[in-house]
């Protein structure tokens, strides 16, 4: 068998090398996967760490996702919708902080009235900061024409977590209104537009092994993913999976290193994708998120949500920074990057550059495609 040193140079991984990637235990095995993920991470994104402005506009959701918080049958949210000029001051806000972008999410609406309220956002948006803000929406699944209407509105990312790639696992979470086909074909809608794509699961949940993770990673690969978004799962106390496992079934320390784990293995296997640090990390450890980025990620999401708001969107219990004011996350979130010796790439989109060569292999393809035809 290849030893860890030698799997951690290979150039092209299988699934047996993420499996043992993902089972690295002993603090030395783990220090060298994490330093050769950063290393990854340094060579091929750059050495900035990129900031996406999160701007959580609403917490009405027609789905009803097992492990959710604002899951459409928790009626003990309050529901709440920001309007136009509130999303707009917020993202004029993450401009005039350098924030290179943002990220419009919410629960998952759909029709004609949310499409235009949306459409009218980006362009806005885009007109008072002279499209000086990448534009990531992380809104669900929409209609083909939907998703055309943003892009062209002037949206450039979008996330759109698989959340688990095991059709089983994925059933047993969401048993109501949720097609895993769906997922994959709205996944597929994006990238045919030509946003940015991103995806992602959640790490730790009830009857996850880490098989599932390593077919998380050849997911993400399949699919050609530009970017991802993980995190560990947290128990939220009014949904039906945080009823039925209060503490998941996984120790806190455990989660924290699966989680780091996943953003180590997904590094060395995607290499030039965006992937964030996420809130979620920081919700389990105090320095989470600074530990995901020394892993392997190099986008944080600091979230500017107007403080009023935030109490009604907590997809899982702890969530943290829900008395802060924007500008104090602004301020903390930057001075935990620079203290563990990173550089925030200021007034840039940071772009994912698996984005721009899998455009060029496209185009390549297509180019290749007409000159063969014409012989
Ligand atoms: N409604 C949109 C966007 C908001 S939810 C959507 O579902 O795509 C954003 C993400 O929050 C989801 O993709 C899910 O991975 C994550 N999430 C929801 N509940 C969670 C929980 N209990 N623990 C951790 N992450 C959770
Ligand atoms: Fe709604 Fe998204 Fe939560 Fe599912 S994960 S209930 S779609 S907000």
């Amino acid at each position: 068998m290849t030893s860890f040193t030698a799997l951690l140079d290979k150039e092209k991984i299988d699934r047996e090398d993420i499996i043992r990637l993902l089972s690295a235990a002993g603090a030395e095995d783990m220090r060298r996967l994490y330093d050769r993920a950063y290393e990854v991470k340094k060579k091929h994104t750059g050495t900035a760490v990129y900031l996406r402005g999160l701007i959580e506009i609403s917490n009405i959701c027609r789905k009803n996702c097992l492990y959710c918080g604002i899951r459409r049958g928790n009626t003990s949210v309050e529901r709440y919708s920001m309007n136009e000029d509130e999303i707009v001051e917020a993202a004029l806000l993450a401009h005039e902080w350098g924030y290179g972008s943002i990220v419009i999410q919410s629960g998952e609406r759909n029709g004609g009235d949310f499409t235009t309220f949306i459409e009218v956002i980006i362009r806005k948006i885009n007109a008072q900061t002279s499209n000086g803000l990448g534009i990531t929406l992380s809104l669900g699944e929409q209609s083909a024409e939907t998703y055309l209407r943003w892009y062209q509105a002037g949206a450039h990312r979008y996330l759109l977590r698989i959340e688990t790639s095991d059709r089983d696992l994925y059933r047993t979470l969401h048993p109501f209104d949720h097609s895993y086909e769906r997922r994959i074909e709205c996944l597929s809608t994006l990238k045919e537009i030509g946003y940015q794509t991103g995806t992602g699961v959640m790490i730790g949940l009830p009857g996850q092994t880490i098989e599932h993770l390593a077919g998380d990673i050849e997911f993400f690969l399949d699919i050609d993913a530009d970017m991802i978004g993980m995190g560990p799962y947290i128990p939220h106390h009014d949904t039906p999976l945080g009823k039925s496992f209060p503490d998941s079934g996984i120790e806190n320390g455990a989660r924290l290193d699966l989680s780091l784990k996943m953003i180590a293995a997904t590094r060395i296997a995607l290499k030039d994708v965006n992937i964030a640090s996420t809130t979620a990390l920081q919700a389990i450890h105090d320095q989470g998120r600074e530990m995901g980025i020394l892993v392997g990620a190099n986008v944080v999401m600091p979230n500017i949500t107007p403080a009023r708001y935030r109490r009604d969107y907590q997809l899982y219990d702890n969530k943290p920074c829900l008395d802060e004011y924007p500008s104090q996350c602004s301020v903390c979130i930057e001075n935990r990057i620079k203290q563990i010796g990173e550089t925030v790439g200021y007034h840039e989109r940071g772009d994912s550059p698996h984005f721009f060569r899998r455009m060029k292999r496209s185009s390549e393809k297509k180019h290749n495609g007409t000159f063969n035809e014409s012989l």
